[in-house]
């Protein structure tokens, strides 16, 4: 259940931390409140099994608290199986910051954020999400080394976007090579929803592969931009519907859902927006059963934390590419172990990351 489909009423009902409905067993929650610059942040360490927990920042002017917690709780145990799946030693987490972006980020209130980070003595590394911009994790770096994506200049690995695309293409590919018995993507209708920092890149890979593009956003400034420079076609009809091949949600998270999911025609779903299914095991078991083929969002979408874990672990562009491109292989892995399984290929990715929890869990207790 995602915090996008519980209204306010809903999430107050539970009890505070432990009791909310995104709330997964997470290690530590941390609320905190500077008065001077009017920083309301909550932290969340869903898990450190693996290593420190590393996720975002997001800033979002949410409708209430309930709402920011359990986005905070939501993401961060996202995280924890994105890194594991994904081989690295990290654990889970994210921040959220509560207020806008446009009008509310100051300098001040970026540093006093950092400050809090550094608090955690390294238990949790943050980095950019939605309403950051790289400038801001500079920002943080001025008091804490816990943090990523800062600037190439200031020996960071710089923008994560083009290599989040580039996982979210070789994702996209193996499940081409699974459900149509090759990864040649030439001729393929593919719509892209949301073509933005993401969904641009992405469009760039199928173009460069000969793939016929649709392109779908709310931008329309945007549209006609990316439309000339790759010759995509915009689509505004109900993109759910549209006769294509493969679906790349690369907007907003939970768009498959009780309204959607009777209405798509595509055989693929490959996208990198983060929890695409409003419930994991229902919406699930619906495409397994439509025989449409997911690609699961934390998998295929894990190039950006691969990116800035180069940060921590000192590894180059080429092994960045190197890991980002063996997410071809896990993902045919999966979506081949969940049909002998039987279970549906969000199920199996949780399964496999899980399962390298369970066993570091069990080596650190040795
Ligand atoms: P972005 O903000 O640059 O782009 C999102 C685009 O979606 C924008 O152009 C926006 O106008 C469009 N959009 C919003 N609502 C829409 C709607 N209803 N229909 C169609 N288009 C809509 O974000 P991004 O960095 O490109 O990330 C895209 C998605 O991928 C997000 O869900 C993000 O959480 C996820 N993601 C991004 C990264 C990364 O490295 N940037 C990594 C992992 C996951």
């Amino acid at each position: 259940m995602q915090v996008d489909v519980l209204n306010a009423n809903e999430l107050k009902k539970t009890a505070p931390v432990f009791g909310q409905l995104s709330f997964d067993d997470h290690e530590q929650v941390v609320f905190c409140n500077d008065k001077d610059t009017g920083l309301k942040a909550i932290i969340s360490i869903h898990s450190t099994v693996l290593g420190p927990a590393l996720g975002g920042t997001r800033m979002w002017n949410y409708a209430n608290e309930w709402e920011a917690l359990n986005d905070a709780l939501r993401l961060s145990r996202g995280m924890t199986f994105k890194s594991a799946i994904t081989g690295l030693n990290l654990g889970g987490g994210k921040a959220v910051i509560i207020g806008d972006s446009k009008t509310q980020k100051t300098h001040e209130l970026m540093r006093r954020f950092g400050e809090f980070v550094h608090s955690l003595s390294g238990k949790y590394i943050t980095a950019e999400d939605i309403g950051m911009e790289t400038r801001d994790m500079d920002t943080v770096r001025e008091v804490t080394p816990y943090v990523t994506g800062i600037s190439e200049s200031k020996g960071g690995a710089g923008n994560p976007s083009p290599i989040t695309a580039y996982g979210v293409f070789m994702g996209m590919k193996a499940a081409a090579k699974y459900k149509y018995g090759s990864d040649d993507l030439e001729g393929k209708k593919v719509m892209v929803q949301g073509i933005g920092h993401v969904g641009e890149a992405l469009v760039e890979h199928l173009s460069n592969e000969g793939a016929q593009i649709f392109i779908s956003d709310i931008n329309l400034p945007k549209l006609e931009e990316v439309s000339k420079k790759y010759g995509a076609k915009i689509y505004t009809d109900d993109i759910y519907s549209a006769d294509v091949d493969i679906y790349a949600p690369c907007a907003l998270g939970a768009s498959i859902n009780d309204e959607t999911i009777g209405r798509i025609k595509a055989s693929i779903i490959a996208g990198a927006a983060n929890n695409q299914l409003a419930d994991e095991v229902r919406h699930g078991n619906i495409l397994k059963d439509k025989g449409i083929v997911y690609a699961p969002d934390f998998l295929i979408n894990a190039g950006g934390i691969i990116n800035v874990y180069a940060e921590l672990e000192g590894y180059d562009k080429k092994e960045i590419i190197r890991k980002t491109e063996n997410i071809y292989n896990t993902t045919l892995e999966i979506l081949k172990m969940a049909e002998s399984s039987g279970i549906t290929s969000h199920n199996a990715a949780l399964k496999i990351a899980q399962q390298r929890i369970d066993d570091r869990k069990k080596k650190n207790l040795n």
